[in-house]
């Protein structure tokens, strides 16, 4: 029975594991009828306190009264937070079935989840001074790290937050004593880019565009999804601009989510020259106190045009008009832990609930987009061809079964990149695996160094002499004897970056090369330069993991070579073929993107590998059209819906027992139409010294799904033997390894 009382009670979003909200008693005195949803409450939680979000007041709970504890204070006077804001999140919290105060903090930046006042204050940030201005920092050779900074200051004219500059305070000390650079303050409210003084004149629209924009705004406003299918360099980046530009003159916002590797100074410098207005930058790049302003911009409406990450998508907005999600197809959009949300998929929600316009964009749409696209749920436009007349480049599949390989280079291979300087064309090679080698080997006894934490090898990192996980990130020196018979014969097996960068070295020691991944590029600022001597670049080697391959414009490429396209080919992962072929097409875009043609080759073990074929014979719709098709035949996402239950704890047994338990529930939940498969140990079952396993769920409805899963997860949460193992929920899994 729950009991009534007389007081009014306050309904807070905690942010604990736990699924489902906490009542309170408000603070004494509280006039509770000027109470607004999106208050933050300071609350008394277990031992300590915590923050949460007041979620609503209500007369009634479902915990006697006396029990109630009574909330230390209310900390705003205003929500922090919209309502369009709050209903998204209470829905993404049951859909991804996220604890609501978990969801609740991930939507919050993080200064706000820590009580701090969301009109923050002045912040200090740093300038090139008229003297600064005109020191180049090449002439810096011999401190890195000051012309690292010099770099990045010349990049942020109207100056960069102390928190958003990777240099420690001495750096900065010694440039200001050289009069090259000053601190001043800024309010964290100003707009955090220049504003610039004159807009670049849009390009004259191509017929495709032109029919895209029309078809948009011919339809009436109002909610509305479009899937804008345009091949790489198509124009798809202009019609967003001009789509936003009227969106501008109607006075409203428009926010743009880009995947992680999408958020480049390019793109950003485009939308600075072209629209004349503030621009919020949403990213994980940002200090605190600078994603809070950008954060507090958005939400007051002074900066017209937003443009973030996933996390992005949570945003307040005074007047939103459009959402733009670029490159839809993109993994990053998915939360992959904790509050497991599609950025995407919020932004179809969240677009429905303004009643907006909503414009999904994408080379290689998501199966799911086109699947929806086919059911009528969005509408489509395409740009089927290049602008300016540059063609699409010409692919090569090169069977290396019979082939030597130096350094994973095929010789048919290295004539093509020899033929492509000579004709001062720019090179770009792609590997998606970084180090030396990803296996270290004792060619007498056969040992292999392996991860201690993980069911995986470690891959051998020679510029640091160092063993590396990639899973877990644990490192070791390399060893000098094998471990196992003491013998000398240790060799690198197979290629990463670092490998094939010294091949080409030694193979092509006049030309520059420029290797572009996660150890080239740690620092703040070195992937911008790398990418700036990239575009540059005449006759030039590149090489590089997706962090190369995705969204950047090289308009001197003639030669894109996929090493090794044959990961995706095979994986366990129902999506990988998926993947495999939106890489590909990705990295192929780079090529030939201005008058000259390129040429794409992909070398493989798998040469009539039939999606592979049909990809490169007739283009990704083809591809896309018979990837469909199977997933529909063996009744997966997306004609399906699938979630994941996972578990994984130090040893072996609990997660599968744990999950077996579950698996039992479900059978007995008599919620009918929900199939279980597993549960299985993951592929890589151990990882970080935890044992994983999965129990996949699927649903013709996805009705009954979240049925099913709002009463498992209630279930489980209450059991003991939930609390020996590390459990969570993935709705729409991206990956189901
Ligand atoms: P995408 O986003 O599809 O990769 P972009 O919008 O970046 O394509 O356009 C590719 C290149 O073509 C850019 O350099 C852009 O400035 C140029 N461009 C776009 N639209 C036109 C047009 N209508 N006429 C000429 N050039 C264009
Ligand atoms: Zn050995
Ligand atoms: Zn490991």
């Amino acid at each position: 029975m729950p009991a009534v009382v007389s007081e009014t009670l306050l309904r807070i979003a905690v942010p604990t594991p736990l699924h489902r909200s906490f009542d309170y008693l408000p603070p004494r005195g509280t006039d509770c009828s000027r109470l607004q949803p999106g208050q933050r409450v300071r609350v008394p939680f277990g031992r300590r306190t915590a923050i949460g979000l007041l979620l609503g007041v209500t007369g009634e709970s479902g915990v006697a009264r006396d029990k109630l504890k009574r909330a230390i204070a209310v900390i705003d006077s205003h929500p922090v937070i919209e309502t369009d804001v709050m209903a998204m999140v209470q829905w993404a919290s049951a859909y991804y079935h996220c604890p609501i105060g978990e969801a609740m903090a991930a939507a919050l930046p993080v200064l706000l989840r820590r009580g701090e006042s969301p009109n923050a204050a002045d912040i200090t940030a740093w300038r090139l001074t008229a003297a600064g201005r005109g020191v180049d920092p090449a002439s810096l050779a011999r401190a890195k790290r000051q012309a690292a900074t010099m770099i990045q200051l010349q990049r942020h004219p109207a100056g960069l937050a102390r928190e958003a500059i990777d240099a420690p305070a001495s750096v900065l000390h010694a440039l200001a004593d050289k009069g090259w650079i000053e601190s001043f303050s800024r309010n964290a409210e100003d707009p955090a880019g220049p504003v610039a003084t004159e807009g670049e004149a849009p390009h004259t629209l191509n017929p495709a565009q032109q029919q895209a924009i029309e078809a948009m705004q011919a339809s009436p406003g109002g909610f509305q999804p479009w899937l804008l299918e345009g091949v790489t360099g198509s124009g798809k980046t202009e019609v967003y601009l001009r789509l936003i530009e009227t969106v501008l003159a109607r006075q409203q916002q428009v926010l743009v989510l880009v995947p992680e590797i999408g958020l480049t100074p390019q793109l950003v410098a485009r939308f600075r020259r072209r629209f004349p207005v503030p621009l919020a930058l949403l990213h994980s790049g940002l200090g605190e106190r600078e994603r809070l302003a950008a954060w507090q911009q958005a939400r007051s409406g002074a900066a017209p045009v937003v443009i973030g990450t996933r996390s992005a998508i949570f945003t307040p907005l005074a007047r939103p008009g459009l959402l733009v999600v670029d490159e839809e197809h993109d993994a990053s959009l998915k939360q992959q832990d904790g509050f497991r949300y599609s950025a995407r998929d919020l932004a179809i929600w969240r677009a429905r609930h303004l009643d907006i316009p909503v414009v999904l964009g994408s080379a290689t749409p998501s199966l799911e987009s086109l699947y929806n696209v086919a059911h009528g749920r969005y509408r489509h436009c395409t740009l089927p061809e290049r602008t300016g007349g540059a063609r699409l480049p010409a692919f090569k599949v090169l069977d290396i079964r019979n082939q030597p390989l130096e350094q994973g280079l095929s010789y048919p291979l290295l004539d093509a990149i020899r033929r492509h300087l000579d004709a001062n064309g720019q090179v770009l090679l792609f590997l998606n695996r970084r180090g030396f080698a990803p296996t270290l080997m004792c060619y007498d006894c056969d040992w292999v160094a392996e991860c201690r934490r993980c069911d995986a090898r470690m891959t051998w990192h020679r510029a640091d002499g160092h063993l590396h996980c990639h899973h877990c990130g644990s490192q070791r020196p390399v060893d000098s004897t094998c471990p196992q018979c003491g013998g000398q014969e240790l060799h690198p097996v197979g290629q990463g970056t670092e490998r094939v960068e010294q091949a080409l070295a030694e193979r092509f020691a006049d030309i520059e090369r420029i290797r572009i991944d996660r150890d080239t590029t740690r620092r703040k600022g070195e992937l911008d330069a790398l990418l700036g001597r990239a575009r540059n670049g005449g006759r030039q080697l590149l090489l590089g993991t997706q962090m190369l391959a995705k969204g950047h414009h090289f308009p001197n490429v003639t030669l894109v070579a996929i090493l090794d396209a044959d990961h995706g080919l095979f994986s366990t992962d129902f999506r990988a073929s998926e993947r495999m072929a939106q890489l590909i097409v990705q990295v192929a875009g780079r090529a030939g993107r201005h008058e000259r043609p390129g040429e794409v080759i992909i070398q493989t073990a798998h040469p009539d590998h039939p999606l592979l074929q049909l990809l490169i014979t007739r283009g990704y719709p083809a591809f896309a059209e018979a990837a469909l098709a199977e997933r529909q035949a063996a009744g997966l996402p997306p004609s399906t819906r699938i979630a994941l239950l996972r578990a994984e704890a130090v040893d072996a047994q609990r997660p599968i027992d744990f999950l077996e338990d579950a698996r039992q529930r479900i059978s007995d939940s008599g919620i009918s139409g929900v199939e279980t498969w597993g549960p299985v140990p993951a592929t890589m079952e151990r990882r970080a010294g935890r044992y994983r396993a999965q129990l996949l769920l699927q649903a013709e409805q996805h009705g009954r799904l979240q049925q099913l899963l709002g009463q498992l997860v209630r279930e489980l949460e209450g059991l003991k033997a939930a609390r020996r193992v590390r459990w969570s929920v993935d709705v729409d899994p991206a990956d189901t390894y």
